[in-house]
């Protein structure tokens, strides 16, 4: 990822950088898109007059990023032919949260922090890793419903499948058709790495892991503690872009 030279001082300048910047898989439909749909966000602060600051502030944490992917879920949710529409997914189902590899997901720091928050008040009781060793601890091990259904990362929110036993075989490393993660959830690491790219010798734009910030919270850490365990590698954005091809 190349970043475009000179510091950004204003909204102006930081849309002339995004404009230029060349993502590695830029040129793909869907790093376009994360570009158009994150110029016209920036054209929208300006309109709105939101302090320079105030704007770093929200890039560095993802809540850009998170709401123009998140208008773009619900988009997909009206659609009655749409991907979800013909999804198996139902409570108690729950192969989906046993999580791979070590970090389990790249999120945000906005949602690491709301997530943080949701699961800090559970702590100490059973979580999902008594269930699976790998399983979310925000997991009821019992119910095997999320605890924090209303605070779960973008990640959880577009992990769909249309047959549960493909999930089941998955969670266990056995590739298998019909379960995966909607466009969206790569729209938003889009959008996350052209912001990263933007503010580059700025500001630090960092991702964290699901699982370490879920795990962290359930077993008592503060929030400053599971944020400094559980914060990736830039590496680990760019990988993810890579799975999800955006
Ligand atoms: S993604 Fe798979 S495991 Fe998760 S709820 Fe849907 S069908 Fe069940
Ligand atoms: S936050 Fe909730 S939905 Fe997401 S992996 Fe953890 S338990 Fe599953």
């Amino acid at each position: 990822m190349k970043p475009a030279s000179g510091k950004p001082q204003d909204i102006a300048t930081l849309r002339a950088r995004v404009a230029k910047i060349r993502l590695k898989g830029s040129g793909t439909v869907q790093a376009e898109r994360a570009r158009r749909l994150l110029l016209v966000y920036l054209e929208t602060a300006a309109a709105h007059a939101v302090p320079f600051e105030d704007l770093l502030r929200a890039l560095r944490s993802g809540l850009p990023a998170l709401r123009i992917a998140g208008a773009e879920l619900r988009q997909n949710a009206a659609q009655p032919d749409g991907p979800l529409a013909s999804a198996a997914c139902a409570a108690g189902c729950a192969f989906c949260c046993i999580l791979s590899g070590r970090d389990g997901g790249v999120i945000a720091e906005a949602e690491a922090r709301v997530l943080h928050a949701a699961v800090a008040p559970l702590a100490g009781a059973l979580d999902g890793r008594d269930w699976h060793p790998r399983a979310c601890a925000a997991l009821d091990p019992q119910s095997r419903t999320c605890r924090v259904y209303e605070s779960r990362p973008l990640i959880c929110r577009t992990y769909m499948s249309k047959d549960a036993t493909a999930c089941a075989q998955i969670a266990e490393g056995i590739p298998a058709p019909g379960a995966g993660v909607l466009g969206v959830q790569g729209l938003m690491l889009a959008v996350h790495a052209l912001v990263r790219a933007a503010l580059a010798k700025v500001s630090q734009v960092p991702t964290y892991s699901l699982a370490r910030i879920s795990a962290g919270a359930a077993d008592g850490e503060d929030v400053a503690t599971s944020l400094r365990a559980a914060r990736q590698t830039p590496r680990a954005l760019d990988e993810e872009r890579r799975r999800f091809g955006s």
